[in-house]
């Protein structure tokens, strides 16, 4: 489905990119150093349409870290490796309602659905389980390599080591996992942990992040390589959890004004998948107070008011 004048569609991106640009509201992240030095004032818009027409704008090639914008991708390979009915015996598939990080579990004693921090760590316990850790590691960063086009995804160990060092509220959701006996048998507790924030720390740009959005709205093939990356039923799953938990405390309202697949940050990272069409990578730091992007959400507001990417504005 080409987008018959990409160019103008280009044009017009630009402007709600240029209008976006004065919202100087939010505040970065400040959990962590590596976050809270960033400059607020970045902003990156990229475009990778199914048939690899490619748009970028501000600062596409400065590399953020993934945070939150992992947990799509981790849930992917769990379900391509054990299926969803397995996955789903251990992670919920319903909005929480909650912060990403509360200190919640469903009924079952389960995490609410794999896009909030008790359900990412779900994901990696899940992830290649019998193999080493540096092979599962390994995984991961080849996965997200792939869904990118090829290009070797940076890792910022500082943002790591961060991660690592003020995780109490991460480790609590773990052992609260562990005593209801939610996790797969043998295992380990903190290298799971480890894993999760490890899969949090890799990075990239706007430009190359699009493509991996372009892949999913492309139903698992990479539309540059052609590649194979998940299966339509992986994609399927992934978006329809994008869809409803993928915003934070926002995903109700996003997916009501928006109608759109997304995934968000702390870094500021925003995903948004266009099914069928194209994918988009939105990057500015400044947060709301639920943690997602100001200019990210600003951005798709703008989007799905100039074009007709609203699943039900075709009613
Ligand atoms: N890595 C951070 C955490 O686990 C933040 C994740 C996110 O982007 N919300 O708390």
């Amino acid at each position: 489905l080409v987008i018959p004048d990409f160019e103008t569609f280009c044009q017009q991106i630009q402007d709600i990119f240029l209008d976006t640009q004065r919202n100087k509201g939010g505040k970065v992240a400040d959990y962590i150093p590596q976050l809270a030095r960033v400059d607020p004032e970045q902003f990156a818009i990229s475009i990778c349409t199914v048939d690899g027409q490619r748009y970028s704008i501000g600062d596409s090639s400065t590399d953020f870290c993934l945070q939150s914008s992992c947990k799509p991708i981790n849930y992917c390979l769990a379900l391509e490796e054990l299926g969803e009915e397995k996955v789903h015996t251990h992670v919920g598939r319903e909005p929480s309602g909650q912060s990403f990080n509360e200190l919640a579990l469903n009924l079952k004693g389960l995490p609410h659905n794999p896009m909030i921090n008790a359900g990412a760590m779900m994901s990696c316990s899940l992830i290649d389980n019998k193999n080493n850790i540096a092979d599962r590691f390994d995984k991961v960063n080849k996965t997200w390599q792939a869904l990118c086009g090829g290009k070797k995804m940076s890792f910022n160990n500082s943002v790591y080591l961060s991660e690592r060092q003020t995780a109490d509220r991460n480790f609590a959701l773990a052992y609260f996992m562990r005593e209801k006996n939610a996790f797969p048998e043998n295992t380990n507790l903190t290298e799971t942990l480890e894993f999760y924030f490890q899969s949090c720390s890799i990075e990239s740009s706007t430009y190359d992040l699009s493509v991996a959005a372009a892949t999913l709205a492309n139903a698992g093939t990479n539309p540059l390589t052609g590649n194979s990356i998940f299966k339509s039923s992986t994609v399927q799953n992934c978006l329809s959890l994008m869809l409803s938990c993928g915003m934070y405390d926002f995903s109700g309202e996003f997916a009501f004004k928006i109608g759109l697949p997304a995934k968000s940050g702390v870094s500021g990272a925003l995903m948004l998948v266009i099914p069928n069409l194209m994918g988009i990578s939105i990057w500015s730091p400044r947060l709301d107070a639920v943690g997602n992007s100001v200019r990210g959400v600003e951005f798709c507001e703008r989007l799905v008011e100039r074009f007709s990417f609203h699943p039900y504005d075709s009613l």
